[in-house]
């Protein structure tokens, strides 16, 4: 079962929740980040270090 949650606040893409696991991760301001722009996200800031 897979329920929309939000829109990603970088790609524009809708974010799942699916079987309780939600496809990405909810920032401190309480907007939406999918997982592939999270994970695009942590490998830049390791190649900014
Ligand atoms: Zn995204």
């Amino acid at each position: 079962m897979k329920e929309p949650v939000g829109v990603c606040i970088d790609c524009g893409e809708i974010v799942y929740c699916e079987g309780g696991h939600l496809a990405g991760i909810i920032l401190e301001d309480h907007t939406l980040r999918c997982s592939d722009c999270h994970h695009a996200r942590k490998e830049l800031n390791k190649e900014a270090q």
